[in-house]
């Protein structure tokens, strides 16, 4: 009898337990038929069923802000580290701690307070056409060389790309120094920063200016892609230099996730960002952007390879959010539009 109590009681509470979810709620800053098949691939590995809300990566973030604890967000996948920060800094995310995000990911890679991994690495080096004085152009800092006047196409300062790579500069250097680097970069310019990436490397081509400094993705995209016959033709005008080799390296950024603090389905979140860094997951990861892998010893796409090999700066990726308010305030200051 007693036996059968102890039994019966066990089912109770079982009974009582709450069902182990079978979803996760992503909020994705990432194209959705592009990341598609890689979600398909997790839900038959795991039966977790991957609901996507896709939009631009500031409007996800205040759209997780908005909803607050009632947001069904478990998830948020975004790109650079800047934006990453920002929505910690916002207290959007939770730490986490899970030993294969850690063994997978370099710890330059994520964040130091783990709440934030990286999962694809993207590049911004300078790309030039062959009009290019490229002897003077070894270093990020030679972009501010007079000797490339009126040959600089770059994008706004609004852009977070090039606030993260100023803070990157700010860390190597100091912002006294870096703040004269950017009025001398603005003197260098061939016309007012407009457009994205692409434009830039559009204008070079088009002999608007023979420098131009862009993540690689957006290149190798305008490579693989045959069919915009213009932009194909454009990007293969162009060529990569790497800046910084021999001292701390090309600025890298990344794109990356976290779980978000209210998220309803935790572990489920976990699980997710963890096969999004497994070495299944990270090769059709980068791949699917023209991106690098994180996780170090996955095969790199054919497109990028072409480029060849290049030392990367290991500065810690958090270091990048840390000084892009000093990295907004001094490019103002310098005049960058
Ligand atoms: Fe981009």
């Amino acid at each position: 009898m007693k036996k059968i109590v102890i039994v019966v009681i066990a089912l109770l509470i079982a009974a009582c337990q709450p069902p182990a979810s079978n979803e996760v709620n992503l909020y994705s800053a990432r194209k959705e038929a592009l990341i598609k098949p890689l979600l398909d691939a997790f839900t038959a590995e795991t039966g977790i069923q991957v609901n996507i809300i896709s939009s631009k990566a500031d409007a996800l973030l205040e759209r997780i802000e908005s909803e607050g604890i009632n947001s069904p967000a478990d998830v948020l996948l975004t790109t650079d580290a800047g934006r990453l920060h920002r929505a910690k800094s916002a207290g959007v995310f939770q730490e986490i701690s899970s030993t294969s995000l850690n063994s997978n990911i370099p710890a330059n890679y994520r964040d130091k307070d783990n709440t934030w991994y990286g999962l694809s690495v993207r590049v911004r080096p300078i790309i030039v056409t062959n009009q290019a004085p490229s002897n003077e152009l070894q270093r990020y800092e030679d972009l501010s060389n007079s000797a490339i006047q009126s040959q600089v196409c770059i994008r706004s300062s609004n852009n977070i790309y090039n606030q993260s790579l100023v803070a990157s500069l700010i860390a190597a250097s100091g912002e006294t120094t870096v703040e004269s680097w950017a009025e001398g970069l603005v003197s260098n310019m061939a016309r007012a920063p407009q457009g994205g990436d692409r434009d830039q490397i559009r204008a070079a081509a088009a002999g608007q200016c023979s420098i131009v400094v862009a993540n690689t993705y957006y290149l190798a995209n305008m490579l693989a892609n045959k069919d915009k016959a213009d932009d194909y033709a454009a990007a293969s005008k162009m060529r990569v230099i790497w800046p910084n080799q021999a001292d701390r390296g090309a600025h890298v950024n990344v794109s990356g996730a976290g779980v978000v603090k209210s998220a309803p389905n935790r572990d489920n979140a976990v699980k997710l960002i963890e096969f999004l860094a497994s070495d299944t997951a990270q090769k059709i990861y980068a791949d699917v952007n023209f991106e690098y892998p994180v996780k170090p010893g996955i095969e790199i796409n054919s497109i990028l390879s072409q480029w060849g090999e290049f030392k990367a700066d290991t500065l810690a990726l958090t270091t990048l959010g840390e000084n892009n308010a000093a990295a907004v305030k001094l490019m103002d200051r310098a005049g960058w539009k």
